[in-house]
């Protein structure tokens, strides 16, 4: 996952902000500038009110649970499903090969510029049967983009899918599952649904196989989309992960593609 330096800062600060300390870190950082910064109460309450204001009308275009700017789906009725993205890279066809051995079906968000690099690739997931969705052409932080970029960053993309594939994606998913208030509008109206995920391990940090495994077993249960990325860079440890955990649920789990089952 290739990011400038404020997406990082962004991503960073939502991770951790909902990992250690949820809003308590929020408002506790908000209690103590305001005893250092604002000792006036009239421009406490206005700063309070500020804040507050910018933090409810930020916080659903960062957290991917939200739906103030556009539904997405974000949890199944039933079954797991597996999905990718920022692929093709040059590990999916390991991982197809792997997919096809345990008769598993997954979803495959693509970036457009992979797939320039690999086009073949992207046939085979379609001849495949797996679900190919939208990830946008360069995988920009869609809060930054304007509509008309939104736009262009998704229709090339549908473009490429469909010259190659003869599919058209009903399904996209955005970089970081940062949006901004028109992101979904814009995709609606190229027909795109949202799709986001309920289990995310967290396996572009590579934090081994085993790590992957039991962040996404942590999290399971049935209806859950898992988050995983099998593009830009080597992804040894989520193809090993893959492999453990298709083998681990296999008898007791109906692994299933986005469009299969009902959000
Ligand atoms: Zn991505």
């Amino acid at each position: 996952m290739t990011e400038d330096p404020l997406t990082r800062m962004m991503l960073q600060l939502r991770d951790w902000t909902y990992d250690h300390y949820h809003w308590a870190f929020l408002v506790g950082t908000g209690v103590i500038c305001q005893s250092v910064f604002f000792p006036d109460p009239k421009a406490t309450t206005l700063a309070w009110l500020g804040c507050v204001s910018a933090g409810a009308l930020l916080e659903p275009c960062v957290n991917p649970y939200r739906q103030l700017y556009g539904r997405s789906l974000g949890r199944l009725s039933e079954g797991v499903a597996l999905t990718y993205d920022d692929g093709p890279g040059p590990d999916t066809p390991a991982l197809l090969d792997l997919l096809a051995r345990e008769k598993v079906k997954a979803s495959f968000f693509l970036i457009g510029q992979q797939i320039e690099k690999y086009p073949e690739v992207v046939k085979r997931i379609a001849d495949e049967g797996h679900l190919i969705g939208n990830h946008t052409y360069s995988h920009p932080n869609l809060m930054l983009c304007s509509p008309g970029r939104t736009r262009r960053e998704l229709e090339r993309v549908q473009q490429q899918l469909q010259q190659l594939t003869g599919q058209k994606p009903v399904f996209w998913r955005p970089p970081f599952g940062f949006r901004s208030p028109w992101t979904q509008p814009v995709a609606s109206q190229l027909g795109l649904r949202s799709a986001l995920w309920t289990v995310n391990p967290r396996d572009f940090q590579d934090p081994g196989s085993q790590v992957i495994v039991q962040r996404t077993q942590e999290g399971l249960q049935p209806g859950v989309i898992v988050l995983l990325h099998d593009g830009l860079e080597k992804r040894g440890q989520t193809l090993e992960a893959t492999a453990r955990l298709i083998s681990q649920l296999k008898e007791t789990t109906n692994f299933v593609r986005l469009d299969q089952t009902h959000g």
